[in-house]
């Protein structure tokens, strides 16, 4: 029997601020432990919590560019239970009134956009760090506290997914909003990034044949794929075993491959729940909200769509455009100055690309400004240089800083197209080839590769080679006549 999957993700992303969410701590990563705090994000008694208001606006980016209905009135919840690197033994963080809820967010999977629900967006604190020491022998463990009271979004989904294609799809879509809307910075290796699953097995028709498992520990999305797959195998052979499959929490073992059982799972009764009191409750008047909400840019699924119904890119070339939010604003900063889309969206997939993996820098660290792109394919397509002159011009542009105009002419890179020009060097090939001359005129049309090849090294590339090629023909098929 085949059952239905049912995926739920969980994510957690920190915010980008400089500052901790309720006190002026740095956020920088890879500082040396517990130098990053203060009274107030140890726990110690009497300090008392402000929020931070970059922090509370990022949330709110956020929840928009997720399609969520806001609570413009909101506040915030101790979330309690223990933990050596959670000082005050509760988490602040939402449970009664979410930032934002009942949005959604639209993936692409085979082609196809499909829309996941997103049932809560909240603003919480991160707890500490637990550093187990592992040498032979050691009996205990090491706190660090310079995460603690960074500023965290959680992203609850709806239990929408389908399939471990579906969640891959939902991840990527996710990062990239995160990415575009400038919330997060989304780098994994840092634990910018997190996830916690969620997954169940029907038979069709039913809900809930099997137990909801929750997965923790999940630090790539490459684990989450993993975990998932590892767990549609296990709870499929005990549903088809007819064993139940219990309803509980797992740890993902990355290295064995392997989800272990944690702990049956837990509800939100257990937290014991209650408003924070340090915090005021908070209001987003209809002014801040409006100026959050032209803050939200077009995000990476519209812009492509945009790309491809608009610009007349395909799918390929506006997927990789819009994969990054500066290499997208890049493009369409080239097309204000020169519009030809597909030329330019090839200059850039292309020329531009391969330079920026050479030099492993990324496109806001580029210093070819995009006028100069436009200007550059502009000439391309004038014909004034060939497709291997303008790879050579833009090679020296990022050399020297020169515009194109100048460096085709410093570099006598003007291609040759006029036929005074090319017609002794045609000549100079027929006579230094009599073979392939003779070759061609007995039937063997493809000897005339070797003589069009012959010209384009005498100008050294910069003769257009259609019109080469039409000369040599012209010239070919009169020869004897
Ligand atoms: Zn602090
Ligand atoms: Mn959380």
């Amino acid at each position: 029997m085949q059952f239905e999957t049912v995926i739920g993700l969980e994510t957690h992303a920190e915010l980008m601020t400089e500052s901790k969410l309720w006190c002026g701590c740095s956020t920088r990563f890879g500082e040396p432990a517990n130098t990053q705090t203060c009274p107030v994000c140890l726990g110690m008694p009497g300090s008392l919590p402000v929020m931070n208001k970059k922090a509370f606006e990022l949330a709110v980016k956020a929840a928009i560019a997720m399609n969520c209905r806001l609570n413009t009135e909101t506040f915030f919840d101790r979330k309690h239970y223990f933990y050596p690197d959670l000082p005050r033994n509760y988490q602040v963080s939402q449970n009664y009134c979410n930032l934002g809820v009942e949005g959604y967010i639209e993936i692409p999977v085979d082609g196809e956009i499909k829309k996941i629900g997103i049932w809560n967006v909240h603003l919480e604190e991160d707890a500490g760090k637990n550093m187990h020491v592992e040498y032979p022998g050691a009996n205990f463990s090491l706190v660090d506290l310079n995460r603690a009271g960074m500023p965290l979004l959680e992203i609850v989904s709806a239990p929408d997914m389908r399939s471990v294609g579906d969640a891959e799809s939902f991840m990527q879509t996710l990062r990239r909003i995160l990415l575009y809307s400038e919330v997060s910075d989304c780098r994994m290796q840092e634990g910018s990034l997190r996830f916690e699953a969620s997954i169940s097995l029907n038979k069709p028709g039913e809900t809930l044949t099997g137990g909801r498992v929750e997965i923790k520990n999940l630090n790539s999305m490459k684990a989450v794929k993993a975990c998932l797959e590892y767990e549609i195998e296990r709870q499929t052979k005990l549903l088809k075993g007819g064993q139940t499959v219990e309803r509980e929490t797992r740890l993902w073992d990355e290295i064995k491959g392997v989800s272990r059982r944690m702990r049956s799972k837990e509800e939100a009764h257990d937290y014991r729940y209650v408003p924070e009191p340090d915090l005021v409750k908070y209001r987003i008047d209809s002014g801040w909200l409006e100026q959050l909400q032209a803050d939200v840019p077009e995000l990476p699924v519209k812009r492509r769509a945009r790309f491809i119904k608009e610009l007349g890119l395909n799918e390929y070339d506006a997927s990789v455009l819009t994969d990054e939010k500066a290499l997208a604003d890049y493009y369409e900063g080239v097309l204000e100055y020169h519009h030809s889309p597909k030329k330019v969206a090839n200059c850039i997939m292309n020329e531009v690309r391969a330079i920026l993996n050479e030099k492993k820098i990324d496109i806001a660290q580029f210093s070819v400004s995009c006028k100069d792109i436009a200007a550059l394919v502009e000439t391309e397509e004038n014909g004034r240089i060939t497709d291997l002159g303008a790879r050579d011009v833009l090679g020296e542009m990022v050399n020297t800083g020169k515009d194109p105009e100048t460096l085709v002419e410093e570099l006598g890179l003007e291609s040759i197209n006029d036929t005074d020009d090319l017609e002794p060097l045609i000549k100079e090939a027929i006579e230094a080839m009599p073979k392939a001359v003779e070759d061609y005129r007995a039937g063997k049309k493809k000897a005339i590769g070797a003589l069009l090849g012959q010209v384009m090294r005498l100008t050294k590339g910069q003769a257009d080679a259609k019109t080469v090629k039409g000369l040599l023909e012209e010239r070919l098929d009169s020869m004897g006549d």
